[in-house]
């Protein structure tokens, strides 16, 4: 007999969900499996062909959206010690709700939980002013507009922030922009109507990490011109999408910045440590219905590949096992993850969050991969959701920085906070062994030593 989400949550976590984040969590298990995975595929078929693809949206997403709302599944991300307004919930009790969303395509969108606006009405909620609270805040968290994040650069290591060119001028009474954006994710969508910008406002600053902003743009801003859309292992993603922009002296008031100059990077931690959490939670529901495909895949009475049911062949449950066992372990690291970003902050977590950052995906794509190798060719065509997931879980090891830089963070912090630690410790028990043996005159016990040292 299954069990419920909220039976399931692991004991670890249990102590700190309250029972109104428990009911929800079943609420949002129903409704992804009942109403959002059978609606994936009339979503892409909605999404038409050719350049109708980039006008409009499909009209399933409004009717999610209806139900969810009147169902109480609405910003449930926004977490409570950011956001008064918001439905209350902690980052970890959002977490296990995003499980579930990550099962779907478009559960997070039907839930107004979807990045980059998650991201994006973060920043609003714990820096934006009164008057780009009302401007932007309330339409995205109604979830009558979207927005995006315009940070990585064409030209340059985006995965190092402080290399962004784009060009912020304060001339008198208005910024004038100039530069060029790509992979802006969610361009292509007509209702996205602001840019969240990262450029550099102080070049000369001597602290490198205190020279970019991050400013508002209303996407029709006369001087932004986007030039085409690009495609991720061949999916173009619409209608959302992600563009490839330039500005040309593109004006914006002095007041679209956010927080003040030189405060970008400390924007984007603020940004990213949950953000991070999520991608990594979806990625572990991403994972655990790949592995109900592989299930399903192996009781398959039609195939019997050398005589054998496939749950037959020893190998193959293996890889049930495997895959069991690595989501378990992931899902405690990210849960684990949440709990210290409830407990103080995002900061206070940062080891924490990269490991999820780091681990998670990797993990998904492994399960994804086993499932997809079950199916045989099927696996690999449009007649199961793998391949695509595959190919979307293929980009969290790049997007929002690559594993590589953020391995390299968390190798040289560990390093740096542990180094003496270790090294004290260790000189200390190696002294003290030696006083013991010298102490209670053992003689120190060498692998061959009657024979070997005969010869020294
Ligand atoms: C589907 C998708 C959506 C995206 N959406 C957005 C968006 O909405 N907004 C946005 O601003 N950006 C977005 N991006 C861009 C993404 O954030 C960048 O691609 C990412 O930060 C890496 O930057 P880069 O591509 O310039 O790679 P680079 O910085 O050039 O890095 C290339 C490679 O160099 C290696 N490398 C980098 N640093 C190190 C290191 N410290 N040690 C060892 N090796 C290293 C890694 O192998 C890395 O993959 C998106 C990307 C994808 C694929």
């Amino acid at each position: 007999m299954s069990t419920s989400a909220s039976q399931n949550i692991p004991p670890i976590a249990l102590p700190f969900v309250s029972e109104r984040a428990k009911k929800l969590l079943d609420v949002v298990e129903r409704f992804v499996h009942e109403e959002c995975i059978p609606a994936d595929p009339v979503f892409f078929s909605q999404v038409g062909t050719g350049d109708a693809r980039w006008h409009g949206h499909p009209s399933i997403i409004d009717e999610l959206k209806k139900k969810a709302r009147t169902l109480g599944m609405w910003n449930m991300f926004l977490p409570k010690n950011h956001y008064k307004n918001g439905p209350q919930f902690t980052n970890l009790e959002y977490a296990l709700m995003a499980e579930y969303l990550g099962k779907s395509t478009i559960a997070s969108e039907a839930c107004n939980c979807s990045p980059p606006d998650t991201g994006n009405m973060e920043v609003f909620a714990r820096y934006g002013s009164p008057a780009q609270k009302d401007q932007w805040l309330k339409p995205l968290m109604e979830g009558e507009i979207r927005s995006a994040f315009l940070m990585t650069e064409p030209n340059i290591a985006s995965s190092d922030g402080s290399n962004i060119q784009l060009r912020i001028e304060r001339r008198g009474d208005y910024y004038l922009l100039n530069g060029s954006k790509t992979w802006a994710s969610g361009t292509g969508d007509e209702r996205c109507k602001v840019y969240l910008v990262m450029g550099k406002t102080n070049p000369d600053h001597p602290d490198q990490y205190r020279r970019q902003s991050i400013i508002l743009v209303p996407s029709d801003t006369p001087g932004m011109k986007i030039h085409r859309m690009l495609s991720v292992y061949g999916y173009d993603d619409a209608p959302h999408g992600h563009g490839q922009i330039t500005f040309t002296n593109v004006k914006v008031p002095l007041d679209a910045l956010i927080l003040g100059e030189g405060r970008g990077f400390e924007i984007m931690q603020g940004r990213l440590g949950p953000g991070r959490i999520h991608h990594a939670m979806r990625a572990i529901g991403a994972a655990e219905y790949a592995l109900e495909w592989l299930i399903n895949r192996l009781n398959d009475e039609r195939k019997k590949p050398f005589g054998k049911r496939l749950s037959e062949h020893g190998v193959l449950l293996e890889w049930v096992a495997k895959s069991r066992i690595e989501i378990d372990a992931s899902r405690l690291i990210v849960l684990n993850a949440a709990i210290k970003i409830d407990q103080m902050d995002a900061k206070f977590a940062l080891k924490e969050i990269a490991a999820a950052k780091i681990k998670v995906p990797q993990v998904a794509l492994e399960v994804v991969d086993r499932a997809i190798q079950v199916h045989g060719a099927l696996g690999v065509g449009q007649d199961t959701p793998l391949a695509s997931m595959w190919a979307h879980l293929r980009t969290l090891r790049i997007a929002d920085g690559p594993d590589e830089a953020h391995l390299q963070q968390l190798g040289r912090r560990e390093n740096k906070q542990r180094k003496d630690e270790v090294k004290r410790r260790l000189a200390q028990q190696q002294a003290k062994t030696e006083f013991l043996f010298h102490s209670m005159g053992v003689d120190r016990k060498e692998l061959g030593a009657a024979k070997f040292n005969a010869k020294l």
